[in-house]
């Protein structure tokens, strides 16, 4: 069943085009991300569905239900900015409520509704504290609570966690799923973060330039991105472009400017133009199989320790266990690629 359906939306700003084109269409209780670089269109197209940003052409539809001309606050839909946007002078439960006042709902019923929200984000205790008197969770808590204090039919979330140091992100980010997936609610969530996406998402939209390059699974993304875009946004893997050539009846992969690799079966007739390979996935050895590669330069990550190696012209980054001590400099060496470590993608207009 689809809840929201973003269709063809187009937004221009004089000579700027933020959108151009974006279709996107999310299923009752589905939590969707808008991932890409700043400036690609992603909260263009969330301020569009809010109603803070009206589009040149496209349509929103929402339960059937078409938003285009409606105001923000008729569209039953709750917002999550970056800046968490509360209102200084009020309490938590004031801020809690100030959509419901709006609303013109009652006294009772809103004082029940705000009690209810706050319990959700566990802030019911802070309630007649100011905004000041909370951390950035908490505030972020609040944001969240007043958003879905109006039982909204989508929520949006503008980079909610952005504004918050690394260790209570990540605690942020799996409350923020556990309580969407928990009440079912559907989500548009739009962040640069790619672990942030693939983390919360049920799918997740790949933006660019105004335009959605794909939308996949996380599983499959990271698996299979569809663009050399997409494999270099993601992080953590070497994107080379190269062609097909045969050799000795097979097909292999030529790098430009370095070795060619071994095509699998069935891959030569897809067209690829750029082998994807994993980081993680990669193995160094001083002998034996492999590419012959020299290594550029070694980093130690904490986790991991990434080492660059190059194969003629093209570069690869390879992440090894930590423990591995660091190869030297200019060191000859082997790069091991097992099956897992490579796919193939047919992305003609990329670099
Ligand atoms: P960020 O992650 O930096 O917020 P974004 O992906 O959300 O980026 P948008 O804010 O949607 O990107 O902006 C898309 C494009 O539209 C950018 O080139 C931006 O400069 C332009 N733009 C957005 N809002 C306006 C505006 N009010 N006036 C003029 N240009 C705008």
């Amino acid at each position: 069943m689809t809840d929201l359906a973003i269709r063809s939306l187009r937004k221009t700003y004089g000579r700027t085009v933020a959108l151009d084109d974006v279709s996107i269409t999310l299923a009752k209780g589905e939590f969707v991300s808008l991932l890409g670089p700043s400036g690609c269109g992603k909260t263009t197209t969330l301020r569009s569905v809010a109603g803070f940003v009206e589009p040149d052409t496209g349509e929103i539809v929402l339960g059937g239900k078409s938003l285009v001309g409606l105001p923000p606050y008729e569209r039953d839909i709750g917002v999550v900015f970056q800046s968490y946007a509360l209102f200084p002078h009020m309490t938590v439960a004031a801020n809690v409520g100030f959509g419901l006042k709006m609303r013109d709902v009652s006294r009772a019923e809103t004082a029940a509704r705000v009690a209810a929200a706050l319990d959700l984000v566990s802030l019911a205790r802070l309630s007649e504290r100011y905004p000041s008197e909370l951390s950035g969770g908490q505030q972020q808590r609040v944001a969240l609570a007043r958003a879905l204090v109006i039982e909204p039919e989508v929520l949006l979330l503008d980079e909610p966690l952005s504004n918050l140091d690394a260790t209570l992100r990540s605690e942020m980010r799996d409350e923020i799923k556990a309580l969407t997936d928990r009440i079912g609610m559907t989500t548009l969530f739009v962040t640069h973060d790619q672990a942030e996406a693939l983390a919360m998402s049920d799918r997740v939209a790949v933006m660019r330039d105004g335009r959605i390059l794909e939308v996949a699974s996380p599983e499959r993304l990271t698996e299979l991105p569809g663009t050399a875009f997409t494999a270099r946004f993601l992080g953590g893997r070497s994107v080379l472009p190269g062609r097909v050539e045969s050799d000795d009846g097979g097909w292999i992969f030529r790098l430009e400017g370095g070795p060619g690799l071994l095509l699998p079966p069935g891959i030569a007739e897809t067209s690829p133009t750029h082998v994807v390979l994993r980081a993680n996935r990669l193995g160094l050895s001083e002998d034996g199989e492999g590419l012959p590669v020299r290594v550029e330069r070694a980093v130690f990550l904490g986790e991991t320790r990434q080492v660059d190696v190059r194969a003629g012209t093209a570069e690869v980054r390879v992440h090894l266990p930590s423990e591995r001590a660091a190869p030297p400099v200019g060191a000859n060496l082997r790069l091991t690629i097992p099956d897992g470590a490579l796919r193939f993608i047919h992305d003609p207009s990329a670099p």
